[in-house]
């Protein structure tokens, strides 16, 4: 087959949000003459703001993360005025008995924080730890998630030096339990492999550079909220020419290797190439039809988040992010791989009025609270009410009576994430992050026949979250760009 060998003058990116918005950005620098259709009326995808009856919320993610990913998306000068302030502690831990732990990212704090659990003699170990997980997640970043590994040189990549091998190879806990003895330090270091949709119990160790980016890293806010972060990038698109077409739901992509025609709600757009950022698996059958390859890989799809946004007549006192573990988070996640909703659920709770006091009146609190439950694929479908009396309840337990104070409310589930914004199984991360569907594992950022056409996401590859989907959408441009 002939492949077009020319740049693309046109491009339409399918989608809105950071992976779009990250493509669309990258081949507007290029000088391609770029279109972003979004089926919504909005940019941001997951990472939606809503504003009701004074109370705003981010929808999707709150902690922002590796923003030397953002910052090469953005530029220098767009990242600096988004003005993000680190969080500290970045968030603290707390189990129904009372213990917590806070991930501060000053290391002295961090490392005294580990001795209270491990014991001051032991203190060293928390710092090889840091030190050695962060040095692989350099190198892993710059020789794994920033490239569009074939199956080959991802191996070749793994296997020499041989540094990073116990790093993809391990599991988790086993990995974590190498330089901790204390099961709650153990907890604290593992249950953020649900960021991805990933159980603790299934994630590979390189996931261990979920904490550590955050410690080391840093967690951070934009005033105005992630919500900010997506203006940013669409302001940024704006000043180099990129027109956002909104409402306008891609339902068929006709390509051949020399241009694309995109249809969406009776208009037709054509340009020089596409790049889709809805979720690959559906689009590739939906968008595609007969032009889909007819062998695709299935893939298993990771557990989704069932998410309240809960406006409250009273400051809550709360860090401006919680994570409460249950008492035996390992049965909880086992519980949820088995497609079961937990008696005893961890749940996240995003509290931001303590760094930005404009998200609710005053004295108000404006709060996500998420915890994670299975697919759609993966269990009976989600009994609403029995988690949110759970969730509640847990909740009451640390901050008081609730329920009467609650002046807004707003549910988004898997339900609500498959109709909403087409994902598959209404899964909110995409597919799993298990060893066999990391990377190189992972479907690709190409089409198989038109060199044209190409992905970006949380479907494709490096995978899931705000930093791996912008790096998505830039490496689905570079490939258009080659
Ligand atoms: C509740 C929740 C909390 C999260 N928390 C965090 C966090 O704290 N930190 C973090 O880093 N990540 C977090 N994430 C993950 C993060 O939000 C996602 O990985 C990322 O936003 C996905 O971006 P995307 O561009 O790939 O997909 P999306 O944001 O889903 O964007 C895809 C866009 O394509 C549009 N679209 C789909 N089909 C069509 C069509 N046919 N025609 C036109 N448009 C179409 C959709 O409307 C959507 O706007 C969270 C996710 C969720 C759901």
């Amino acid at each position: 087959m002939r492949f077009a060998a020319m740049k693309p003058k046109s491009a339409i990116v399918v989608g809105a949000g950071f992976a779009g918005l990250s493509a669309a950005l990258e081949l507007g620098r290029a000088g391609v003459q770029v279109t972003v259709l979004e089926a919504l009326s909005s940019a941001g995808g997951r990472a939606q703001r809503r504003t009701e009856n004074g109370y705003t919320f981010d929808l999707g993610p709150t902690l922002i993360v590796m923003t030397d990913v953002l910052k090469r998306t953005l530029g220098d000068e767009s990242f600096a005025r988004l003005a993000l302030s680190r969080i500290e502690p970045g968030y603290e831990i707390r189990w129904p008995d009372g213990q917590r732990f806070a991930l501060h990212s000053d290391i002295a704090l961090l490392v005294a924080e580990f001795a209270r659990f491990e014991g001051p003699m032991r203190a060293s170990h928390a710092l090889r730890y840091l030190a050695d997980v962060h040095e692989a997640f350099t190198d892993a970043q710059s020789r794994i998630l920033e490239r569009d590994h074939t199956v080959a040189s991802f191996l070749r990549t793994i296997i020499t030096p041989g540094r990073m091998r116990p790093w993809i190879f391990g599991n988790l806990r086993a990995f974590t339990q190498r330089y901790f003895t204390h099961p709650r330090t153990v907890e604290a270091l593992t249950f953020q492999s649900l960021y991805l949709g990933t159980s603790p119990l299934r994630a590979p160790a390189l996931y261990a550079l979920l904490p550590v980016s955050e410690a080391v890293g840093g967690v951070w806010y934009a005033p105005g909220g992630t919500g900010a972060i997506v203006a940013a990038c669409v302001d940024a698109c704006k000043q180099l020419g990129v027109r956002f077409v909104f409402n306008a739901r891609v339902d068929r992509i006709d390509a051949t290797n020399k241009g694309v025609s995109i249809f969406a709600d009776d208009e037709r757009y054509d340009a020089d190439a596409v790049v889709v950022t809805a979720d690959r698996e559906p689009a590739m059958r939906q968008l595609f039809g007969a032009q889909a390859p007819p062998r695709e890989r299935r893939m298993r799809y990771g557990h989704s988040a069932a998410v309240w946004y809960v406006g409250v007549r009273r400051a809550i006192d709360l860090p401006h992010h919680t994570v409460f573990l249950p008492q035996n988070p390992w049965q909880a996640y086992a519980a949820l791989d088995a497609g079961r909703q937990l008696d005893d659920p961890m749940v996240y709770v995003c509290n931001p009025r303590v760094s930005d006091a404009t998200v609710a009146p005053a004295g108000h609190s404006a709060l996500l609270v998420l915890t994670p439950v299975p697919n759609r694929s993966n269990g009976p479908e989600l009994d609403t009410h029995a988690l949110r009396e759970r969730v509640l309840q847990r909740l009451e337990r640390e901050v008081g009576p609730l329920r009467d104070a609650i002046a807004v409310e707003r549910f988004r589930g898997p339900k609500e994430f498959a109709e909403e914004l087409g994902l598959l199984h209404g899964a909110a991360f995409g597919p799993d992050h298990t060893l066999d569907q990391m990377t190189a594992f992972r479907p690709s950022i190409a089409h198989p026949h038109y060199r044209n056409v190409v992905f970006a996401g949380s479907g494709t590859r490096p995978g899931s979250g705000v930093p791996m989907v912008l790096i998505s959408g830039r490496l689905a441009a570079q490939r258009l760009l080659q």
